[in-house]
């Protein structure tokens, strides 16, 4: 049986949709989301040995406004030295510490269709911290999917490794017919947050976070600036 419906369970979560992070703090959902963004900008500077960058460099670099990045980050505490910028190593930790991607997120995809397996081959989960090693199916057609060979498991024993092998977050591209079934499933075996690629609402429990990417409407929306 689904569960009632969750109010928070959104595609484009407006900014005036908060969230408790820590304590009795509230935090816009719309600044979560820019963390990704601002952690990501970090580690390259980290990589290209840079120390520290103003909230000027942060914003040119992600096309923010330098206002809007020095509000986001004083959400999280106070990081920069006036005239002298935010110390990039410390920021980018506290932030997957915030978000956290400080520790490895064990990530199930379903359905290993035309979508499902170019996600599994993409290595861009497993670079930003996310353990993307299982996969279930209805039919196994390949035992394994990508580069880094991640196996394909029968549908009948998703409950059993979910549960084993403590996977926290669930990727969906079943058809839509079987997203309901396959989210009452997951939540029954201890997922509270799920990435559905289907284009269809699903009903979970309030614990339950679910995004949704639906790549038709993205293109759809831009196809209005084309006209
Ligand atoms: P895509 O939409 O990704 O292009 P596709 O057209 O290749 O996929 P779909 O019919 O959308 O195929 O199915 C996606 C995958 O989901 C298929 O591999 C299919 O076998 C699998 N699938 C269908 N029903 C279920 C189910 N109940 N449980 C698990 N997997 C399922």
């Amino acid at each position: 049986m689904p569960g009632p419906k969750n109010p928070n369970s959104e595609d484009s979560t407006p900014e005036s949709e908060h969230q408790e992070l820590s304590g009795d703090r509230k935090i816009p959902a719309a600044v979560i989301k820019r963390l990704s963004l601002y952690t990501r900008a970090l580690q390259n500077l980290e990589r290209n040995k840079v120390e520290k960058v103003s909230s000027t460099e942060l914003a040119k670099e992600l096309g923010l406004n330098s206002a809007q990045v020095r509000k986001d980050l004083a959400y999280f505490g106070q990081f920069g030295v006036p005239g002298f910028g935010y110390p990039v190593g410390e920021l980018r930790k506290k932030l997957k510490h915030i978000l956290g991607t400080d520790r490895k997120i064990n990530v199930a995809l379903i359905g290993v269709g035309h979508l499902g397996k170019a996600l599994l081959s993409y290595g861009g989960f497993n670079r930003q911290g996310f353990r993307m090693r299982w996969a279930f199916d209805i039919e196994v057609r390949d035992k394994t999917i990508g580069a880094e060979k991640v196996p394909v498991y029968n549908i009948s024993e998703l409950e059993q490794v979910v549960r084993r092998e403590n996977i926290e977050l669930v990727i969906l591209t079943v058809p839509a017919e079987a997203a309901q079934g396959i989210a009452d499933r997951v939540v029954g075996a201890g997922v509270s947050a799920i990435l559905n690629f289907v284009p269809k609402r699903i009903q979970t429990p309030p614990h339950v976070k679910v995004h949704y990417v639906d790549l038709a409407i993205e293109m759809e929306s831009l196809s209005f600036y084309l006209r």
